[in-house]
């Protein structure tokens, strides 16, 4: 199965909405990989993992049949990762859905609660399942999802592991330093990571909680390796990128690829 990291930046984009900052305007100008739409993943045809703003982009540019999608996942209700009013567009009149087709959204209780605030389960052809940390429930193509506690602004946030009998992956944003039940999950369930996609918003700078960067991000992949939690070859990826620190796909690349982490981008597959 494919991961797609279908886009790779923070709420704002890169080049963020009205910026002069100097990596916006650089972005702008030379286009790239500094380009960085809203963060979202596909894993398959069938997966989908967040719903920003960028949803429509991510169709076109990738080709994406959204009509396939069986399971869109939403770790927390922050408007770079859900927009809800996009689902809504399923309703007869606005698009011809298949009549088998059914979209099942997991999320927190928030997140739930949200999409029925723009959502109507029969019109839209959509059924909602809660969950909560430490729960395992079943995704399409025999992919179970683990939930775990993030440690981020929204209520009731949550990142994701995924695993089927060929590969294990934890996508871990939005969150900073893993709270301790996160870490204690992870470490109980035997987790040996084939791939890890981590959140990296402040780049190459420690900002505290919320998000990651710099050190912390790095000693969350000590953490992983020094608890067992990778397998061997693991692919290690850190995405969700603010403008605001200033670094350039390039300077990433220079900072995080000494340490073995390489640096998300729109459009970066990872075959699992
Ligand atoms: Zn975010
Ligand atoms: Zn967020």
């Amino acid at each position: 199965m494919k991961l797609l990291i279908c886009g790779s930046a923070a709420a704002e984009g890169v080049p963020g909405l009205f910026c002069t900052c100097p990596l916006c305007l650089k972005a702008l100008s030379e286009g790239g990989k500094d380009v960085r739409s809203r963060t979202a993943y596909q894993l398959g045809d069938t997966i989908r993992i967040d719903c920003g703003p960028d949803m429509f982009y991510h169709m076109v540019k990738y080709r994406l049949r959204l009509d396939l999608l069986e399971d869109l996942v939403i770790t927390h209700n922050h408007r770079d990762h859900f927009y809800p009013e996009d689902i809504d567009n399923r309703k007869r009149g606005m698009s011809k859905v298949p009549a088998e087709s059914l979209l099942r959204i997991t999320g927190s209780r928030t997140v739930i609660e949200d999409c029925k605030k723009f959502m109507e389960p029969e019109q839209n052809k959509v059924v909602f399942r809660i969950v909560e940390p430490g729960d395992k429930v079943m995704l399409s193509n025999g992919v179970e999802l683990t939930v775990f506690k993030a440690d981020h602004s929204a209520p009731d946030a949550q990142f994701f592991a995924f695993r089927n009998e060929k590969f294990s992956l934890l996508i871990a944003n939005d969150t900073g330093w893993f709270p301790d039940e996160s870490w204690d999950l992870i470490k109980k369930e035997n987790f040996k990571f084939d791939a890890v996609v981590a959140d990296c918003c402040f780049q190459h700078i420690d900002k505290g909680s919320g998000h990651m960067g710099g050190e912390t991000f790095l000693r969350v992949f000590e953490e992983l390796r020094k608890s067992g939690s990778l397998a061997d070859g693991a692919v290690l990826v850190a995405n969700h990128f603010s403008h605001n620190p200033g670094m350039s796909h390039e300077d990433m690349c220079k900072f995080f690829n000494p340490h073995g982490i390489e640096v998300g981008f729109d459009g970066m597959e990872i075959e699992l």
